[in-house]
């Protein structure tokens, strides 16, 4: 029976959420969204005697992506990326224009993402879902009971639309077609802010029960 075990790293100025994703049997572990504080990453995966294997990105944001470079570089694996996201990411220096932020070019994506693939750390199993409106390339990884669903579906609220690529009626379908359909005890972990279940969220989320307009 796979065991699996989540260690939430809030970092960096958008207090982005990054997750280390171990596999506690065999101690294999991923990084999901390494944003900006590379250190306190591989010191967390040091501490914790785990064995990183890859790095898996929602989506290509910056704050989300700000710790590739230094990952890489300390430990050499492999980056995971849908290819619709990649022109974000092959823009990290525009983007940290805009956010009146520097930082290092990463290294390209070993790996495309493809919807409906499986993605493996251990005995640890993710299937992937397309869920763009956020970003073109927006990816959940769901498995185990919960989703790390990136910066598409937030407690209490939904990804921002207004950056390139960005679109609400696109959103709104995608967490319709693809989030809300999972159990509702499913743990949803985002980008940003806590954790929640898709029931709470199905009930109570203001821009899901139509209280509140994407745009
Ligand atoms: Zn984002
Ligand atoms: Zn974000």
């Amino acid at each position: 029976m796979a065991d699996l075990r989540v260690i939430c790293l809030v970092n960096g100025m958008f207090a982005e959420n990054c997750y280390v994703v171990a596999d506690v049997n065999s101690s294999r572990a991923v990084l999901i969204d390494p944003g900006e504080d590379a250190q306190l990453f591989l010191r967390t995966i040091d501490e914790e005697n785990l064995q990183l294997e890859a790095i898996w990105l929602t989506h290509a944001h910056i704050d989300h992506i700000m710790g590739v470079a230094d990952v890489v570089e300390a430990t050499g694996v492999d980056i995971y990326l849908h290819p619709a996201d990649r022109p974000l990411y092959d823009g990290i220096e525009q983007q940290g224009a805009w956010m009146g932020l520097r930082s290092s070019k990463p290294p390209p994506p070993d790996r495309d993402i493809v919807v409906g693939e499986t993605l493996s750390v251990g005995d640890l199993n993710f299937g992937v879902r397309l869920v763009p409106g956020h970003s073109p390339g927006s990816v959940a990884l769901v498995g185990h009971g919960v989703a790390f669903v990136g910066d598409a579906l937030f407690q209490g609220s939904v990804g921002r639309v207004d950056l390139p690529g960005g679109d609400g009626a696109t959103l709104l379908n995608s967490i319709e077609s693809e989030l809300l359909t999972l159990p509702d005890e499913t743990v949803v972990y985002s980008g940003h802010g806590a954790e929640t279940t898709i029931g709470v969220e199905r009930r109570t989320n203001p821009f899901l029960t139509g209280a509140a307009s994407i745009v």
